[in-house]
């Protein structure tokens, strides 16, 4: 089965916006054993609006289109997708319902322009927007389904799980000779994606049906097995086959699987080890606090956390000595582990993680050159409860800043005990 997908704005074709849609559902429609074979983006305009779905239903078995449904002048779809199956835009009930509801609650008044985001055209099938106002809704171009969505992301994401999903379940079903698909992604942390891959040759080649996928999202790498065979159950057992070996291959730089990525699996270590944790941050200047934070509920674990460029506030809010930042400079062992130490005091946490390091581009010298990052990890009183790693990664500021933070997460993780369940 074949499938495209069209994209439909002006932001996208201005370059004004990055086209996440076409790339989230083709991961949706691969995941159904369905081949996008192309990918096309138009304008908001009515002459190429209409070109590109009748092209697009003349060579593909399915077209999934996203934007275009809101309530505005820009927003052709439905009377464009209504005229090309010779149907009349109509309102849908149940949408109108909603929107109703939604004016209501605030107040505003139920407007011509508002209405025109609720209609599909007569006798489509709709999708409804659990996340938005303008619903989905399929028709047939010329025996083809084609699929409009709205452009926002969320709205999409919701109305696949809320029943567009299995609906192009089915129909991809209905077409035979659909493999059941088992897949589960692994995500590694500490290893380049050529280590990484050197690790794991060869792991799915005796496995029938088996293939195995490298997704670099700095700075972690996912690693992706996918199974395929007729029958669910024996596709799932190869996968839980190849997970085993997988997890010996890779070791400790397999954090976790699925789609909880370094910081949930922090944070879910720290709740389940009833422990609290605060930061102390020179060159990542939040961001461990910012990833930590980013977890709902991380109130529970997070206390705080400080900034601290200056030697000066280093030695004010954390006890530094003069003495160590005299003999051994900011970025140094001596001095993240003093960094540490005084936070956990001073915060009163059960863990504190410090960083001091030259993200760059400027700052480095011969022997601390732009990369250079000490870490340290305080998980109780005296210099034996203190963990450091020396990273000397030179790259990009920004690269150099995450990376930093991932590894102080990954500190984090490893005193906390490490992943969980
Ligand atoms: P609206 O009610 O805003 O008019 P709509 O269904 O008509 O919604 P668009 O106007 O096309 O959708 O897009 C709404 C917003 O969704 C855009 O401003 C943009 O932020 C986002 N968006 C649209 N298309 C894409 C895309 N292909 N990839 C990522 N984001 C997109
Ligand atoms: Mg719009």
């Amino acid at each position: 089965m074949f499938a495209e997908i069209l994209t439909i704005g002006d932001e996208l074709t201005r370059g004004e916006i990055v086209d996440t849609n076409r790339s989230w559902l083709a991961q949706q429609l691969w995941d159904l054993d369905v081949t996008v074979r192309w990918m096309t983006s138009c304008r908001d305009d009515a002459d190429d609006l209409r070109r590109a779905v009748t092209t697009a239903a003349g060579r593909a078995d399915l077209v999934v289109c996203s934007g275009g449904l809101g309530p505005t002048e820009d927003d052709l779809t439905v009377d464009v997708v209504a005229e090309a199956v010779g149907a009349i835009p109509e309102i849908d009930p149940a949408s109108r319902a909603r929107l109703e509801l939604f004016l209501g609650a605030r107040g505003a008044p139920m407007t011509e322009i508002q209405l025109r985001q609720v209609r599909v055209p007569g006798g489509a099938r709709v999708h409804p927007n659990g996340a938005g106002l303008a619903p989905g809704f399929e028709v047939e171009v010329g025996g083809v389904p084609v699929v409009c969505l709205p452009g926002f992301p969320r709205e999409i994401h919701a109305i696949w799980d809320g029943g567009l999903g299995a609906r192009l379940r089915a129909l991809r079903e209905a077409r035979g000779g659909a493999p059941r698909i088992a897949r589960r992604v692994f995500r590694v942390f500490g290893r380049g994606e050529s280590q990484i891959s050197q690790a794991c040759r060869g792991v799915v080649d005796d496995v029938p049906g088996a293939t195995i996928h490298y997704q670099v999202k700095f700075p972690e790498t996912l690693v992706k097995i996918v199974v395929k065979d007729p029958d669910a159950d024996a596709a799932r057992a190869r996968l839980d086959d190849i997970d085993a070996a997988l997890r010996g291959r890779l070791g400790p730089h397999l954090y976790g699987t699925g789609d909880a990525a370094l910081p949930e699996v922090v944070a879910a270590a720290l709740r389940q080890a009833r422990l609290t944790v605060g930061t102390a941050e020179s060159c990542t200047g939040g961001m461990i606090a910012q990833l930590l934070t980013s977890v709902p509920g991380s109130s529970a674990f997070v206390v705080g956390g400080v900034v601290v460029y200056a030697n000066a506030q280093k030695e004010a809010l954390l006890g530094v000595s003069p003495a160590t930042l005299a003999a051994h400079g900011a970025v140094s062992e001596a001095c993240v582990r003093e960094m540490a130490a005084g936070a956990r005091r001073r915060l009163g946490v059960d863990l504190a993680v410090a960083v001091s390091g030259i993200a760059g581009p400027d700052g480095g010298t011969p022997d601390k050159p732009v990369g250079t990052v000490w870490l340290a990890l305080a998980r109780g009183d005296g210099d034996d409860h203190i963990d450091t790693k020396l990273l000397t990664w030179p790259g990009a500021r920004d690269m150099v800043r995450t990376l930093a933070s991932w590894w102080a997460l990954r500190m984090i993780l490893d005193a906390a005990g490490g992943p969980r369940g």
